[in-house]
C-alpha cells in the first residue's frame, strides 16, 4: 500500500493532549492536521491546520472532516464505532471501527481477552441489580463496578466494599446503592485485585503487522489517575517477555494499526493480569518524548501514514510525573522551578480551565537513577504548586 508521505493531511478524531502532541510531531515531519472536536480552542486545534467544531458522534460533521483529509486516527477510543464504519468509506481510518467495537465497550473488551486465554480479573456483567447480585457472588468482595463505556481515570467506577450486611451496612457496601450511582448505565462488576504493582506494555503495529515495543513502563495512580511513570520497570528478564508477548498477542488479534498500550497488574507471586487496553498512544508512554529514539507520537504517526517504525530505543532512563488541575488551587504554578532542573522537560496542554482531576501536562525527567529522578519529581510538584 501506497504510505501518505509528509504533505499528505491527517485527520484527528478528539482534540485532547495526546492529539496535540500527536500534531506537534506530525508538522515537525511536514504533515498537515485537522482536527474533530466540539471547541475551537482544543488542546490540539491550538496546533492544527484546521479545526472542524463538532461532537465526537456527530456523523455529518466527522464525514466534513474525512473530505479534507488522506487518513484519519484518533485522540481517544471514545468516538462510536458507527461513526468510524461511515467514515472508512471515505478514507482509511487507523485504528478502524473494529477495533473500537472490541474496545470501548468493557464488557465486550473482556470477553475479547478471555477468547484469547489472557488473564484479567475475574469480572461479570453487571447490567441490573439482580446480574449485580449474581456477579458479586462469583467474584467475591471487595469488588468495582466501571461502566461500560466511556468512563475513564477512574471517573464511571465505584468501590463496593466488604461491609456488613443488614440495615446498618454503608453505601459503599450496598451494591445496589452503589450501581445507582452510575445512574442506570449498564456496567460491569470485577474484583479488586491485590497488585503489587502496575506497568504498562506501549507498542506500535504497522500496516504490515511490523511490531515496535517500548521499555515497560511501572506507573503509580492516585485516585484513579495516573500520577507518576517510570521506565524502564525494574523487571526480570523472562517476566518482561511474557508482559510483550500478551500485549503482542491482544495488537494482532485486533489487527491494531497505531500505537497501543496494554495496562497490567502485577500480583505477588508475579503473575500479570491485563486491567484494560488503550487503542492510541497512552499516558504512560509520554515519557518516550525526549527518552526514547522515536517517541511514541512519531510512532503513531509512521503506523498510521503506512512509513517505516522508529526506533522505540530508551537513550536514557526516565520519569514522568503527571500535572494535575488541583496544582493551580493557589494560581498559576510556579514553573521555573522545572525549568531550572537540567534534565526536566515541561509538557503543557494548553487547557484553559484547571479542574481539579484534571490532567493539565507532565513533567518528564531524563536520568537514568529513578529513585532519584522520582524524588526530584515530588518536590518539583511541592515547589511549584502556589497553594
Ligand atoms: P481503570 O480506569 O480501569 O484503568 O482504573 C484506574 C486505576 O484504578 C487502575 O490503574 C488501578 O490503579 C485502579 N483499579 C482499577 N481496577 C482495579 C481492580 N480491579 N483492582 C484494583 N485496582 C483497580
Amino acid at each position: 500500500m501506497t504510505p501518505f508521505l509528509p504533505g499528505a493531511t491527517i485527520g484527528v478524531l478528539g482534540g485532547g493532549q495526546l492529539g496535540r502532541m500527536m500534531a506537534v510531531c506530525a508538522r515537525q515531519m511536514g504533515y498537515r492536521i485537522v482536527v474533530l472536536d466540539p471547541s475551537a480552542r482544543c488542546p490540539t486545534a491550538q496546533v492544527s491546520d484546521g479545526v472542524v467544531v463538532g461532537a465526537l458522534d456527530d456523523v455529518e460533521a466527522a464525514r466534513h472532516l474525512a473530505h479534507q483529509v488522506d487518513v484519519i486516527t484518533l485522540d481517544t477510543e471514545h468516538v462510536p464505532a458507527d461513526v468510524l464504519a461511515e467514515l472508512e468509506a471515505i478514507v482509511p481510518v487507523r485504528p478502524g471501527a473494529r477495533v473500537l467495537r472490541t474496545i470501548q465497550d468493557r464488557l465486550v473488551q473482556k470477553q475479547f481477552l478471555d477468547g484469547l486465554g489472557l488473564a484479567q480479573a475475574a469480572w461479570a456483567p453487571a447490567g441490573d441489580a439482580a446480574e449485580l447480585a449474581a456477579g458479586l457472588a462469583r467474584v467475591g468482595r471487595p469488588a468495582i463496578l466501571k461502566v461500560r463505556r466511556a468512563g475513564y481515570d477512574g471517573k464511571g467506577q465505584v468501590r463496593i466494599n466488604e461491609g456488613p450486611e443488614g440495615p446498618s451496612r454503608s453505601i459503599a457496601a450496598d451494591p445496589v446503592a452503589q450501581l445507582a450511582r452510575l445512574r442506570g448505565e449498564p456496567a460491569v462488576v470485577e474484583a479488586v485485585v491485590p497488585f503489587v504493582r502496575e506497568v504498562s506494555v506501549v507498542l506500535a503495529r504497522g500496516l504490515a503487522g511490523e511490531i515496535r515495543i517500548y521499555p515497560i513502563a511501572e506507573n503509580v495512580h492516585r485516585r484513579h489517575i495516573l500520577h507518576t511513570t517510570r521506565a524502564p520497570a525494574p523487571m526480570p528478564e523472562a517476566q518482561r517477555a511474557r508482559a510483550e508477548a500478551m500485549a503482542v498477542s491482544v495488537a494482532e488479534a485486533l489487527g491494531h494499526v497505531g500505537v497501543m498500550a496494554v495496562e497490567m497488574f502485577e500480583l505477588a507471586g508475579g503473575e500479570l493480569l491485563i486491567n484494560e487496553i488503550a487503542p492510541r498512544t497512552h499516558n504512560s508512554g509520554h515519557y518516550t518524548y525526549g527518552a526514547c529514539a522515536t517517541s511514541q507520537f512519531e510512532q503513531h504517526v509512521r503506523a498510521v501514514c503506512g512509513l517505516p517504525l522508529g526506533d522505540p530505543r530508551a537513550l536514557t532512563g526516565a520519569v514522568m510525573v503527571n500535572l494535575i488541575g488541583d496544582l493551580w488551587a493557589g494560581g498559576p504554578p510556579a514553573w521555573q522551578h522545572v525549568l531550572a532542573v537540567p534534565e526536566a522537560r515541561l509538557h503543557l496542554y494548553g487547557k484553559y480551565l484547571a479542574a481539579p482531576g484534571r490532567k493539565m501536562g507532565h513533567v518528564v525527567l531524563l536520568d537514568d537513577d529513578a529513585e532519584r529522578a522520582l524524588a526530584t519529581a515530588e518536590s518539583l510538584i511541592s515547589r511549584v504548586s502556589r497553594a
